[in-house]
């Protein structure tokens, strides 16, 4: 794999459908190496899909999909995955520790100096700043306490902790509020300055921080 290959990502005329009707129809865009791409389009055009056939969830019905050049057919898929950091939609925490969920991936590689820099980039740490809360401290110890934005905050810190080329973010900020989101983009901006990033939104307030927007609509992007 040779991850300095420029273009980074390519969908070059991508066709696909879950069921019987298209979600993609000859969709075509580039991200290259390092470049900050927001992805945006209305509920159910497809974003989080994207996200899916890049990692190999499903396979497209016509067009192909190259990461690092290679189209991702040819890739062993779990080898594919270490290079990328993707912070879902749907979170999902585990009743294990806080350690335990922030490492999740990498579990032997991240170390707890680590783990706590990555909860203060992603604005949580104030989690485990008191006494009785620690990286120890399993989830279900915060009751149901954990709010969505504290959920989306630390699976931010998750997807931090991973050491990839290419981070996706989807919907990761919808329930912060407007300075800890701006705050946190800072962080993952000046952290991950060097790697490519795309981030899946609906919020506005975060386009300035993007170099390039892919505007999804009618299985299509708009600028094409
Ligand atoms: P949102 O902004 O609400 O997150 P989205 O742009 O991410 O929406 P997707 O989740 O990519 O949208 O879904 C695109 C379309 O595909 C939707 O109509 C959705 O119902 C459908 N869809 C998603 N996953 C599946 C699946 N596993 N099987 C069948 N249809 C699906
Ligand atoms: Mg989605």
């Amino acid at each position: 794999i040779n991850i300095n290959y420029n273009p980074t990502i390519e969908f070059d005329n991508v066709s696909f459908k879950y069921t019987d009707e298209f979600i993609f129809n000859d969709l075509s865009f580039t991200i290259n190496r390092g470049e900050k791409v927001v992805i945006l389009g209305s509920s159910g055009s497809g974003k989080s899909t994207i996200l899916k056939l890049l990692m190999g969830f499903y396979k497209v019905n016509k067009g192909k999909i190259k990461i690092f050049g290679e189209d991702i057919n040819n890739y062993d898929i779990h080898e594919l995955r270490k290079y990328v950091s993707i912070v879902p939609q749907d979170i999902f925490l585990f009743n294990e520790s806080i350690r335990w969920n922030v490492k999740f991936s990498d579990f032997d590689n991240v170390t707890d100096e680590e783990i706590i820099q990555s909860m203060k980039k992603s604005q949580i740490i104030s989690l485990i700043n008191q006494k009785t809360r620690t990286l120890d401290t399993k989830i279900s110890e915060f009751g149901n306490s954990l709010s969505g934005g504290e959920k989306q905050r630390l699976s931010i810190a998750r997807g931090l902790s991973k050491s990839a080329e290419i981070f996706i973010f989807d919907e990761s900020t919808s329930a912060l509020d407007l300075e800890t989101e701006n705050k946190l983009l800072e962080n993952i901006f000046s952290e991950l300055k060097d790697k490519t990033i795309i981030f899946i939104t609906h919020r506005k307030s975060i386009l300035k921080w993007f170099d390039k927007k892919i505007i999804i609509e009618n299985g299509r992007d708009l600028n094409e």
